[in-house]
Parts: structure tokens; C-alpha cells; sequence
């Protein structure tokens, strides 16, 4: 048999459950879930090998009206995650009110692209209310072909994924055959530092506040990490530390542990909080902090 590989970009509006599709295609926990919209924020690699074939999923930043400039990165990541993809996923749920960024969705039908267009979270839904989504999205995007799916019940994935495997496109592989993802370790162990901030924090603290790892020393038996907390403000960074650091040190026990299991070794981790006045908005953190403009 020929070998396959292409680019499958997961993309669709905050919170339909991308992220959630992505991990389970790609079979690892690579990005971050949370019941905040907006976890997202990079466009992210998840590489699936087998012999015969290379599957490149990229999860993506929800598409959104774009307030500051992170947010402008963001957008730009779903945007280009659309022109390389040889199928698109489309991701919607049984939730989601239809008429948000109606732009994008107007983009997305006029590509050439093979698109699957995935109504997600059917557990949450009942047949009657799932049938008339199915009507409604046929007459938004009549070529792509429409999959109901639970991706956190694991219902009808089995199924979408045999089909991606089907409209892959005979290529040799993109990337090497034991590539996991296109990212660092260090990638990873910033965003599960984030995912405890979006857990333990409520408001406008997690969208303030972005993770950077100063160090990262590996040694045999452990690793050593030394992890930056961004905020915009004083008054931010206190409500990260918390009272007597309380909620800082909560923070660093579930990370570190988290961490752990990832790194598969032991992790001893500092975090420390800066403030970088208005880093949302200054090119110069954003680059600094990996994102592309
Ligand atoms: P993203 O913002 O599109 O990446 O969405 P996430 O994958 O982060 O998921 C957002 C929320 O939806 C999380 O709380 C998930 O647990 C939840 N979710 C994802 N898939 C499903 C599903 O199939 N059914 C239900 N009920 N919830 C889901
Ligand atoms: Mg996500």
C-alpha cells in the first residue's frame, strides 16, 4: 500500500470540544481541556504513526472577534490552521447558538478541502434536537459531510476517524515516524502549569496571565523547572499568591504532579510571579512568549 500522511486541522468556535476531539484522535493528552473558553492558544501538533500511514491533527484557538493582540495570534492560528490542512474538521456542538463568527464559517465553505462538519457532544442532546442540527448545518455547508460524535464519550469517533484515514492523501510522511508533536517538552509542561491557573482561578485572572519555563534542567532521576507566572497587574499578582501563598503553592503541588506523570520522572518546580504590565499587547512578550504574529 502506498503511504499516506496529510494535515487534519481541528478548528470551530471556543469550547465545542476541539481540544477534547484532538487528544483522543491523536491518543495522547497533548493539549489542555477546561470548561473556559479560550484554553487554547496555540495551534498544536499531534502526530499519529502507524506503518502505512502519518496523520498531522492540529488543535487550534477557538475563533473569536479578536479583543487585544494575543488574541489576534490566536485568530491567525485557526485562519492559517484552515490554508495547509488537506481535511478539515469543523467542529460545533448540541450547545452552541448558531451565528458567531459567521466569517469564518463562510471561509471555511468556500475551500476546496475535504471538511467534516462534527456536531459534538450528542450525549448532551436528545435524537429530535440532533436531527434538526443535521438539517440546519446541510444547508450552511452542503459539501461537507456531517458526523455526529460524543468526544467525551468516545461515541462514533472510531468511525470519523476510519473516514479521515480514507480521504488521506498518498504522500510520504511529513514529519519523522516517531515524532509525537511538533512542540517541546517544556511547551507542555507551560500548559499544564496554565490549566491548573484556569482551574484555580476565576474572572479575567486566567486570560491575564501567561506561563513561561525559565529553566529546564534534566537530569536522570529528576527535572528541575523554573516557571514564570506573567500577569498584566500588582493587583493580579497578589491574587495568584493568594493569602500566606496558599494558592500559589496549591498550584505547584498540582502541577507538579501532573508534570510528573507526564515527564515520567520526578519534577521539583519553583514558580515565581511577574508582573509584565499589559504583556497582551506588546509584541515584544508575545514573541517572547512563542506566539507568531
Ligand atoms: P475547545 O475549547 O473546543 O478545545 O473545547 P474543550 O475540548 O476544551 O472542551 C470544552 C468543554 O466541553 C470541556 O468541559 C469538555 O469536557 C466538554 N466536552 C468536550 N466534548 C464533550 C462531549 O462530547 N460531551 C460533553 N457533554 N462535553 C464535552
Ligand atoms: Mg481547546
Amino acid at each position: 500500500m502506498p503511504h499516506k500522511s496529510g494535515f487534519v486541522s481541528i478548528v470551530g468556535n471556543p469550547n465545542v470540544g476541539k481540544s477534547t476531539l484532538s487528544n483522543l484522535l491523536v491518543g495522547e493528552r497533548l493539549s489542555i481541556i477546561t470548561s473556559k473558553a479560550q484554553t487554547t492558544r496555540h495551534k498544536i501538533f499531534g502526530i499519529v504513526n502507524e506503518k502505512d500511514y502519518q496523520i498531522i491533527f492540529s488543535d487550534t484557538p477557538g475563533v473569536l472577534e479578536p479583543a487585544y493582540k494575543l488574541q489576534e495570534s490566536m485568530l491567525k492560528y485557526s485562519k492559517s490552521a484552515l490554508t495547509e490542512a488537506d481535511i478539515i474538521l469543523f467542529i460545533t456542538d448540541t450547545i452552541e447558538k448558531y451565528g458567531k463568527n459567521e466569517n469564518f464559517i463562510k471561509t471555511v465553505s468556500t475551500l476546496n478541502t475535504p471538511i467534516f462538519l462534527i456536531i459534538n457532544k450528542i450525549d448532551v442532546s436528545t435524537q429530535e434536537e440532533l436531527e434538526k442540527l443535521v438539517v440546519f448545518w446541510k444547508n450552511i455547508l452542503p459539501s461537507a459531510e456531517i458526523f455526529p460524535i460524543s468526544a467525551l464519550k468516545k461515541f462514533n469517533t472510531d468511525n470519523l476517524f476510519k473516514r479521515i484515514l480514507e480521504l488521506l492523501p498518498q504522500s510520504p510522511p511529513y514529519f519523522d515516524k516517531d515524532a509525537l508533536t511538533d512542540k517541546p517538552q517544556r511547551f507542555f509542561v507551560s500548559e499544564i502549569i496554565r490549566e491548573k491557573i484556569l482551574l484555580y482561578y476565576q474572572k479575567e485572572i486566567p486570560y491575564s496571565t501567561e506561563v513561561e519555563i525559565e529553566e529546564f534542567k534534566e537530569a536522570t532521576q529528576r527535572v528541575d523547572i523554573k516557571a514564570v507566572i506573567h500577569v498584566m497587574r500588582d493587583s493580579q499578582k497578589g491574587i495568584i499568591i493568594g493569602h500566606q501563598g496558599k494558592a500559589l503553592k496549591k498550584l505547584g503541588i498540582e502541577a507538579r504532579k501532573d508534570i510528573e506523570s507526564f515527564l515520567d520522572k520526578k519534577v521539583n518546580i519553583q514558580i515565581f510571579v511577574k508582573v509584565s504590565k499589559d504583556w497582551r499587547n506588546k509584541d515584544k512578550f508575545l514573541k517572547n512568549f512563542g506566539y507568531e504574529h
